[in-house]
């Protein structure tokens, strides 16, 4: 079924004592009849106690990243057996910043899915087109690629466990939005692109994210589109106030 969806990825930001706060300013501030899926996303030294602190709350934690073995010596890097001992059951894979940074590639990011559907997490798998595809007209295909490279290994069962962010990266930390209407002609050919791999139910069903610059101010026009299904937010997800208003614009 496909959900309302509202995921922070607080990136690396928030010290441990500035977790807490942060998790118990959205307790209070974030609506609790919303029908929405909330997320949160700290970082990885801050998962353990954000699980305990939200045990009793509507919100989940998600992981930012996590690696594509299941262990062995890699050092730095962390296990989905790992994630799931401490209670975290989704992470985001594929952000962009992880493409670009960390030389992630859709070979690696494929692994990783697979990983943690093995373990029975649940993803959010972030793609989007850089600036000068956009310019060249190429988005469509950039996307399509990521989307095929990145997940047409699955089966249609799978699905139920994947949620997508589209991220047009010049969108990302810029200001820059893209506009509800080239967000919602993305949306509409990402579910197309699904549908025809996976057919209609999956495609149905499958949560659609839009990230890049959403703030509370710009978030419920995005959000009434048709296709888009809530939002990865970065910078307005470290002001619980911001956030708030963003879940409750879904
Ligand atoms: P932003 O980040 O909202 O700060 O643009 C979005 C993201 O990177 O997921």
């Amino acid at each position: 079924m496909r959900q309302k969806i509202v995921a922070g990825n607080w990136k690396m930001h928030k010290n441990a004592e500035e977790t807490e706060d942060l998790l118990n300013e959205l307790i209070d501030k974030l609506p609790v009849d919303t029908e929405a899926q909330i997320i949160v996303a700290p970082t990885f030294v801050n998962l353990a106690s954000a699980v305990d602190h939200l045990e009793f709350t509507n919100i989940t934690v998600a992981a930012q990243n996590m690696h594509q073995n299941e262990s062995g010596a890699y050092t730095g890097e962390v296990s989905a057996d790992m994630l799931k001992s401490i209670g975290v059951n989704r992470v985001i894979l594929g952000h962009s910043e992880r493409r670009a940074y960390f030389h992630e590639t859709d070979a690696i990011l494929a692994q990783k899915v697979t990983t943690a559907l093995k373990h029975d997490m649940s993803v959010i798998f972030c793609f989007g087109e850089e600036l000068k595809d956009r310019q060249n007209k190429q988005h469509f295909n950039v996307v399509e690629n990521q989307l095929r490279d990145g997940l047409f290994h699955l089966e249609a069962k799978n699905w139920e466990q994947i949620i997508l962010a589209y991220e047009p990266v010049w969108a990302i930390g810029t200001g820059e939005t893209a506009s509800p209407e080239q967000a919602q002609e993305m949306h509409e050919f990402i579910r197309e692109t699904i549908r025809k791999r996976f057919g209609s139910n999956v495609a149905e069903d499958v949560s659609i994210l839009y990230g890049g610059s959403v703030k509370p101010d710009n978030a419920k026009e995005i959000f009434s589109k048709p296709d888009v299904d809530g939002g990865l937010i970065g910078g307005a997800a470290l002001k619980a106030e911001d956030f708030a208003a963003i879940v409750a614009a879904v």
